[in-house]
């Protein structure tokens, strides 16, 4: 545990004493800043493993399948890889190592706010150039945006419906000074989707604002300048009410509110809504689609085979990992992979006809 991450439950009681409640998006904002600031959470002795940490496998066909869309698109010079909340950099690395083949080197952005990860990524990717937020990134050429489980460590809002109303739901201290929710100030209903406002008492309706607002901005650029932009997360399409906010502790679900700071808090990402909101910003949309279809189209069975032929002694961990990114009961059908890319540009591979 790093040292901060001690003081975040002890910084935010001390804040809800001072000026009353805080709003879910606020407690979450505050407990992951300091959970992936502090220390590196990632990789099979931390609390969570992703994808680019199960195998190569990942990174190399997320480089393909932005090599694929960059050659037939003339093979632009001046491109950008930006990556949001790159991890390790182990993505970055297997993606880019991948596209030199193809003869593409990028300039490569990483968008991330912690100052642990950004040393594993410069080791990862030493030319890397870093940015805390999209305000100073380029945006005088294309840019290829990927990103990972990024939007499902943004902090989330939450409006619970009660006998008096829709409420923003807040973080107090019970009691036992325990962290916990409950319904704080009342918001307009017009913040609620209108088919969701009559509901049953204790319904919960959920936003990313910094989802929507990232999704936006990248998307307009991407509308000015051309490229494409690959989020691939856990997450639904068919929005509904409930809660997602979950938390993760040493591979195992923990409560979200009894120890911030020290473990993962993340939410499920509504694909729909950063869908349409590409959308609106002119772009057009691919998926979003299962990530074993869309791994399984763009070869990597083929990639395990050459893989496991080169590495005898570890084919069978190979086959392992293969089978966990692809197949349904692991990653393969939570994971939803979406492409979104400026109008006139080729139609990614990876989605069906
Ligand atoms: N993409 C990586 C890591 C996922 S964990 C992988 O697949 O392995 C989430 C990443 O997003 C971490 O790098 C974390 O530090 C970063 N992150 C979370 N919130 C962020 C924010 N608001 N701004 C920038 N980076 C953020």
């Amino acid at each position: 545990m790093a040292p901060d991450t001690e003081q975040v439950a002890v910084r935010l009681a001390q804040q809800i004493e001072a000026s009353g409640p805080i709003s879910i998006a606020e407690y979450m904002r505050v407990a992951n800043t300091a959970y992936y600031g502090g220390a590196d959470p990632l990789g099979a002795a931390g609390d969570f493993i992703t994808a680019p940490e199960i195998s190569q496998m990942f990174g190399e066909m997320v480089g393909i399948w932005l090599s694929d869309i960059w050659l037939r698109h003339g093979s632009p010079s001046g491109c950008y890889y930006v990556e949001l909340g790159p991890g390790r950099g182990t993505l970055a690395a297997d993606a880019l190592r991948t596209m030199k083949r193809f003869g593409w080197e990028p300039s490569v952005h990483f968008v991330e706010n912690s100052p642990a990860l950004r040393a594993k990524q410069s080791q990862a990717v030493p030319h890397a150039t870093f940015h805390d937020n999209l305000d100073s990134l380029p945006s005088d050429a294309p840019m290829f945006i990927v990103a990972n489980e990024f939007f499902d460590a943004l902090p989330v809002r939450q409006m619970i419906l009660s006998h008096a109303g829709w409420q923003e739901r807040v973080v107090v201290r019970d009691r036992g000074s325990r962290f916990a929710a409950m319904p704080g100030a009342p918001i307009a209903d017009t913040v609620i989707p209108e088919h969701f406002r009559v509901a049953a008492v204790g319904s919960i309706y959920e936003t990313c604002p910094d989802a929507a607002a990232i999704m936006q901005t990248l998307s307009h650029r991407l509308a000015q300048r051309g490229g494409a932009m690959l989020t691939i997360d856990y997450g639904y399409t068919q929005p509904g009410l409930g809660s997602t906010l979950q938390a993760v502790r040493n591979h195992q679900y923990a409560d979200p509110f009894a120890d911030p700071g020290n473990c993962d808090l993340t939410a499920h990402v509504n694909f729909l809504d950063l869908a349409r909101r590409a959308e609106n910003s002119g772009l057009a949309v691919a998926g979003p689609t299962g990530q074993g279809a869309w791994l399984s189209g763009l070869g990597i069975d083929q990639r395990a085979q050459s893989l496991m032929r080169a590495h005898p002694d570890r084919a069978a961990d190979i086959n392992a990992a293969r089978k966990r990114l692809v197949h349904r009961e692991s990653m393969g059908a939570l994971f939803k992979v979406m492409a979104t890319y400026a109008k006139d540009w080729p139609k990614p591979e990876g989605f069906g006809p």
